[in-house]
């Protein structure tokens, strides 16, 4: 189990995860199991000794409020989670400036948010699924027009009213949403009057047939916003806290 450890005093955090306890082997200088253990080394320790006789709390992790700027997979990202003491909540701030630095954590009191930025169709997919399905296909008047016609849709729907799909996003901020009722609406009486005939029955089967799960999801962009608290609070802990040592040496 991780566990989060926060140093009162100084507003410290140190992530315990169960890796902190095995040595690390420095591979080549030697196998002998005593040199081995020579170098062993356990960053909390260090953590403590460093925080000797300073006020230490659990924080307990909030689970599900792991957000990240960049893919999983990336390493050079910076990344948030939730963590609570009982009575007040912080977000933990992850992240490391280069790939060979180790993981580096910062307290910050207050909560983040997620603002949404934009809102888009995926006009070079719709694009390609058109050309790919629509036979005959469409002239380049008539892309043009759907295509415009799928970016006004984008630009009237409201986030807050679209809903969300489990679709496979390689960014973790980039959310996808099916068309709402009215958004639907909007598309196909457009339609109707920009395509006649067979040319409206397919595209018509072709909004059918992407408006679940295909090209014609929306997709919108997040960014994370941190509110900080004011740190009036802190600061007073602190004088409470200094004040304190200073009486404990006279
Ligand atoms: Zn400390």
């Amino acid at each position: 189990m991780n566990r989060l450890v926060h140093c009162i005093d100084c507003d410290k955090v140190y992530l315990r995860t169960p890796f902190d306890r095995l040595p690390e082997y420095e591979w080549g200088i030697s196998s002998a199991s005593a040199e081995r253990q020579g170098i062993e080394r356990d960053d909390f320790q260090e953590f403590l000794e460093s925080h000797r006789g300073h006020r230490l709390e659990d924080l307990q992790i909030i689970k599900d409020s792991f957000v990240s700027d960049k893919p999983y997979a990336e390493p050079v990202k910076v990344s948030y989670f939730k963590a609570t003491n009982g009575r007040e909540q912080f977000v933990i701030k992850r992240f490391r400036e280069r790939i060979d630095e180790p993981l580096a954590y910062e307290l910050i009191r207050g909560d983040y948010s997620l603002k949404c930025t934009g809102l888009q169709m995926q006009l070079d997919a719709i694009q390609k699924q058109l050309e790919r399905e629509m036979k005959p296909p469409l002239s380049s008047e008539q892309m043009t027009a759907f295509l415009e016609l799928c970016q006004h849709v984008a630009r009237r729907a409201d986030v807050n009213k679209l809903e969300s799909v489990a679709y496979e996003s390689s960014h973790p901020l980039e959310v996808y949403y099916k068309m709402d009722d009215l958004s639907l609406m909007v598309l196909l009486r457009n339609c109707h009057r920009l395509f006649k005939g067979r040319t409206y029955e397919e595209i018509e089967g072709f909004i059918d047939r992407h408006k679940e799960d295909g090209v014609l999801l929306l997709k919108a962009t997040y960014r994370i916003e941190i509110k900080e608290r004011r740190q009036a609070k802190r600061l007073e802990a602190a004088a409470v806290s200094k004040a304190k040592k200073a009486s404990q040496k006279n």
